[in-house]
């Protein structure tokens, strides 16, 4: 049985590698021919928990193979996952135009009967669509089945994910086909629903929108906290223990990032807009996300009307811990305003700042620890809850700051913690800490900051 998979980022990299794992022979295939060399000697381009390791140990069994050859690649496959990006058009829409290149690719270059499995988020219809355009490329002789089987695993914890998967969604609408891909499947020995091919790819928008509402939701929450004195940790904590709630992704924040959930809500909206049906919450859950992202920057002008020339440390960057994924972080559009203003920032991130380094270049002073990035600071945004900070000791913010205001988007630190170590500490949904002194000491409060008008 030979597997190919074609995109080796995140989801494709993790799969192959997971898949060789168990024992299968698989062919991994990227247009990318520098990411194919490092991979092919054993290094591991993208920050993943454990995927070095099993890369390497694969490599050494003789299992695992990389390759910029899609000839080669489609070569011995019997099944090929593609697994490339499906970023976000301007309009919202997912650009399948990665997508549309590998079929091409793969029609171009298969020898035989394959069955082709598409990993990638796309919208409804999508799995079809590209079944037509094989069939437009290939030969008649040559038989193909495409099979929805959506990803869900996290970034940062995608092998354990990939492991103990929660559920695997095979669409396909040949059930003998769709088994044969469960199969694949059984050595991980986790649920399979089988189901038709358009709806395993509205489970996965479904089930990203779904979360995304839980995040939207807890976030309006806090801030309807911050307006009743009340406290989202206790509130969020009280709404967990209802079973049919669940505690999971009630945490409130500066919002949601990442490659997945920006752009599927959006994606989903835009095919909402297609079948002219109104989603009423989903337009709701991402306008809420956005306007989050900024409230920490809004009270930060509020407090110091001005931030020109204020010396800022920016605490994390990746959309969430143990990643250096920066897609559509919440650091990243801070960075940008506070840029904007005209501040003077560090950044720390333990994963993400070669990929912040790639956006910003020198325009941010990249610190190798939290002691370098806010030493002489005005201001800290913790933007990632990342351990190296949940733990960072809060006696040192005083030690190293002029008068520390700490703005902090991911609810790390204790509320009575931070008021005995002296510092002005405002998160999310809870009681701003000594905030009162800097209130009376700016000069310039009220005033707006630029983009705010
Ligand atoms: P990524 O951007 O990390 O990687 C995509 C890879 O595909 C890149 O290495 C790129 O070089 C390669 N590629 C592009 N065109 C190619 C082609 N024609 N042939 C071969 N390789 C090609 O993407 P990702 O984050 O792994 O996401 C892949 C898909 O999985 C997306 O649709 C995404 O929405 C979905 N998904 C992602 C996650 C996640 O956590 N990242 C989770 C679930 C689902």
């Amino acid at each position: 049985m030979e597997i190919t998979v074609v995109g080796t980022g995140y989801v494709g990299l993790v799969t192959g590698v997971c898949f060789a794992e168990v024992g299968y022979n698989v062919t991994c295939f990227d247009i990318d021919e520098r990411k194919i060399t490092a991979l092919s000697q054993g290094r591991c381009p993208i920050y993943e928990p454990g995927l070095e390791n099993m890369l390497q140990r694969n490599l050494e069994e003789g299992r695992l193979h990389f390759t910029y050859d899609s000839k080669s690649a489609c070569k011995n496959a019997d099944f090929i996952f593609i697994a490339v990006g499906t970023p976000e058009n301007e309009d919202g829409s997912a650009n399948l135009e990665y997508l549309e290149g590998a079929v091409e690719q793969i029609g171009m270059n298969l020898v035989r009967d394959a069955v082709i499995i598409i990993k990638s988020t796309v919208p409804v219809g999508t799995n079809q669509r590209m079944y037509q355009k094989l069939r437009g490329i290939l030969p008649d002789d040559i038989q193909v089945k495409v099979v929805s089987n959506p990803e869900f695993l996290r970034e940062g914890s995608g092998i354990l994910d990939t492991f103990h998967a929660d559920r695997i969604i095979v669409g396909s609408d040949d059930h003998r086909v769709g088994r044969a891909v469960a199969d694949l499947y059984k050595p991980f020995g986790r649920p399979i629903l089988q189901t038709d091919i358009r709806s395993a790819e509205l489970i996965k928008y479904a089930s990203n929108a779904f979360l995304a509402t839980k995040i939207s939701f807890i976030n309006e929450v806090a801030n309807l906290c911050e307006h009743t004195d009340a406290n989202i940790e206790d509130v969020a904590k009280g709404m967990g223990m209802d079973a049919r709630i669940g505690g999971q992704f009630l945490k409130a924040g500066i919002g949601y990032g990442g490659s997945c959930f920006p752009k599927d809500t959006k994606a989903l909206e835009k095919l909402t807009e297609e079948y002219d049906y109104d989603f009423k919450i989903l337009r709701s859950v991402i306008e809420v996300n956005s306007r989050q992202k900024h409230q920490l920057f809004e009270k930060a002008c509020k407090m110091f009307g001005n931030l020109q020339g204020k010396r800022v440390a920016v605490l994390g960057l990746a959309f969430k811990p143990h990643t250096d994924d920066i897609r559509e972080a919440p650091a990243i559009e801070l960075i940008s305003r506070l840029l904007e203003e005209r501040a003077d920032i560090s950044v720390y991130d333990p994963a993400a700042t070669r990929n912040t380094g790639n956006l910003f270049g020198s325009r941010l002073y990249y610190a190798e620890n939290i002691d370098t990035a806010i030493k002489g600071a005005d201001i800290v945004f913790i933007m990632t809850e990342w351990p190296q900070i949940t733990q960072y000791d809060l006696e040192r913010f005083p030690l190293l700051m002029r008068d520390p205001v700490i703005f902090d988007g991911r609810n790390c630190y204790d509320l009575s913690e931070a008021e005995s170590a002296g510092l002005t500490y405002i998160s999310i949904g809870r009681k701003a800490v000594n905030v009162s002194r800097n209130l009376e000491n700016s000069k310039f409060q009220g005033l707006a900051c630029r983009e705010r008008n």
